[in-house]
């Protein structure tokens, strides 16, 4: 079905989730407008039009949400893995926290019909968080406030603010909480990457017998989503009554430890790991309780964490290939 004349803005559309998220507006025929920092790094995007914009600054979200934009997926953040986010906490939360604020006032004054706030399961209470076998985490989970340092705080208060909107000027909006989206054309190097990327690059790049570095002991617990689990997730959203936050992930625990044995599998390589227990490792268990996200989408991730590291594995492989720091394996003729 072709809807070309709904207006839809995704910020954050040179990033990870925004780029698959353009993609798959387009190809149901909405117009959709990109605003970032940056252009998507690994692939053209396909907006009808990207705009390069610091939505920090106020005038920049109005111009972001000029010219009859019904929807906005705000998916603009200053983020990475947990070495990324454990190392800046002022300059993480204060530029959330502008692009956040100004976005929600920008999208009211200028009419937009419906928004959505892409928030985090670094919302949830770190004393919740203390086993790697943990119970999986439920939308009240979040309060008493115990958040992760920085940009959990952040996300929570954004939250809060969406639901100020909400009761104040009945402004629609929409909040999602993601647990540890992965997939190809998602950043794998330079610091802001997450766990599966950095796995599969490290073990992209290892020897076969060689030996690769892990954070922390290996045994702390997370679930991980596909990123076209991650995007049918949001369209759904979007297009749904939920206005309280919503789990959007898997219920699939597994530890470091098993995800790198995971990726060996699929890379066909024997690697051993040698723990380095100084590095940030982040909460020790995190799993999404999705009886909310069943009951309110009906629907929940189903791609599985072997699937999906195949894909992406592949993909990181290809870059390293391309980049010249790996050699293309080429099987001997006759
Ligand atoms: P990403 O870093 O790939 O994308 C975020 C994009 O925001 C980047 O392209 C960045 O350039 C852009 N950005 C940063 N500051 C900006 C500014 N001042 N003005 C305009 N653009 C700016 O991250 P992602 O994985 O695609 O995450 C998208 C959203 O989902 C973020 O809000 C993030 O906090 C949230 N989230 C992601 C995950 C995950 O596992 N990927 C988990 C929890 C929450």
């Amino acid at each position: 079905m072709l809807h070309r004349e709904k207006r839809i803005l995704v910020t954050g559309a040179g990033g990870f989730i925004g780029h698959h998220l353009v993609k798959r507006l387009r190809a149901e025929g909405y117009w959709v407008r990109g605003a970032d920092l940056k252009e998507p790094e690994y692939e053209v995007t396909d907006a009808n039009e990207f705009e390069i914009l610091d939505l920090r600054q106020y005038e920049n979200c109005l111009l972001a949400t000029r010219g009859g934009i019904e929807q906005v997926y705000n998916l603009a953040a200053d983020m990475g893995g947990i070495g990324f986010i454990t190392a800046s906490h002022a300059a993480i939360a204060r530029n959330n926290i502008l692009i956040n604020a100004h976005m929600l006032e920008a999208s009211r004054l200028q009419d937009v019909k419906r928004y959505l706030f892409s928030s985090s399961a670094c919302v949830y209470a770190q004393s919740k968080q203390k086993d790697s076998n943990v119970i999986p985490l439920r939308e009240e989970d979040a309060y008493p406030a115990d958040p992760e340092p920085g940009y959990g705080w952040e996300k929570l208060y954004t939250e809060q603010l969406c639901s100020y909107y909400r009761q104040d000027y009945r402004f629609e909006t929409r909040i999602v909480r993601f647990h540890n989206v992965y997939g190809p054309l998602g950043t794998y190097d330079g610091g802001r990457e997450k766990a599966p990327a950095a796995v599969c690059r490290k073990i992209a790049l290892a020897k076969n017998n060689g030996m690769i570095e892990i954070w922390g002991d290996g045994e702390q617990t997370r679930s991980f989503m596909y990123v076209d689990d991650c995007v049918e997730g949001l369209t759904r959203l979007m297009a749904s009554d939920c206005a309280e936050a919503l789990n959007l992930g898997t219920d699939y625990l597994v530890n470091i430890n098993g995800l790198v044995d995971l990726v060996c599998d699929i890379a066909g390589k024997r690697i051993s790991k040698q723990h380095d227990l100084n590095k940030p490792q982040g909460v020790r268990g995190r799993n999404s309780d999705n009886r909310r996200l069943r009951d309110v989408l009906g629907w929940e991730p189903s791609i599985t964490l072997k699937r999906g590291l195949a894909v992406t594995y592949s993909w990181i492989e290809k870059e390293l290939e391309k980049a010249g720091r790996i050699q293309k394996l080429v099987l001997a003729q006759g």
